[in-house]
């Protein structure tokens, strides 16, 4: 796969890179089908959406480079466009820090980035405990190992970066947050996240209720005790260090 066409364009968010103002793209498709994945307009309607001139972004950027500090590539899944370190290197000539959000499936691509210098943070999913749950909560059969190589490379990216599972009931509980936990031993950073029932992928998920703060707090407390912090993205904010 080529070129990654931008399929949507955040000028200003607070919220999808902790401490900096970012712009965030979205760049369409992905190889999995995670059945809560809000995005399925992204991933399966792709070719509907308009498409974002880049020009027209970096015009953005340019202007208001005095407080935009970086750019976010997200998606679906970035790391499929072949492109990819042209996009970011793109961002990076414009003075832009550059975030990438995975899935975790590629990690030549995230190796690549790396090794150019076009990469200053980067956030991995960590859907499930590495067995057949991953398969299951990514919707596709998912190669197991290109997961444990790219939290390899990722865990050894200085301090730039976090794993992040979304609390997902029904796929993501008390002893697989253990299990991940212990997938990614040691990490610097594992941000558990709110599920957001509303525009699951699959119906069933949209009748799903998010935990109870105190189940929330019960598996920071898990998570916790295998990386250095961890915290809730989501209502309560709880945070454990
Ligand atoms: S990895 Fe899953 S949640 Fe993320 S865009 Fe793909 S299908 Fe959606």
């Amino acid at each position: 796969m080529t070129g990654p066409e931008i399929k949507g364009f955040v000028e200003t968010s607070l919220c999808d890179w902790d401490g900096c103002i970012s712009s965030v793209v979205f760049l369409p498709r992905c190889n999995f089908r995670c059945p809560f994945c809000q995005n399925g307009e992204l991933i399966l309607d792709w070719n509907e959406l308009a498409t974002v001139d880049l020009d027209t972004v970096a015009g953005y950027l340019t202007s208001h480079s005095e407080w935009i500090d970086g750019v976010v590539i997200t998606g679906g899944e970035p790391t499929i466009w072949d492109d990819l370190a042209r996009l970011a290197g793109r961002f990076k000539e414009l003075g832009m820090g550059v975030k990438l959000d995975t899935n975790g499936s590629r990690p030549e691509a995230v190796r690549e980035l790396i090794r150019l210098g076009l990469v200053d943070y980067l956030a991995m999913d960590i859907k499930a405990p590495l067995d057949e749950r991953y398969h299951e909560a990514a919707g596709v059969k998912v190669p197991l190992e290109k997961i444990r190589e790219s939290i390899e490379i990722i865990s050894g990216f200085g301090d730039a970066y976090e794993f992040r599972t979304t609390l997902v009931p029904g796929l993501v509980g008390e002893e697989e947050i253990r299990l991940i936990g212990e997938a990614v031993e040691g990490a610097k950073r594992l941000v558990l996240q709110r599920f957001v029932p509303e525009n699951s992928l699959d119906n069933r998920f949209r009748r799903a209720v998010p935990f109870q703060d105190s189940f929330v707090t019960h598996l920071l407390e898990i998570a916790g005790s295998h990386v250095e912090t961890c915290f809730y993205r989501g209502k309560i904010g709880v945070g454990l260090s």
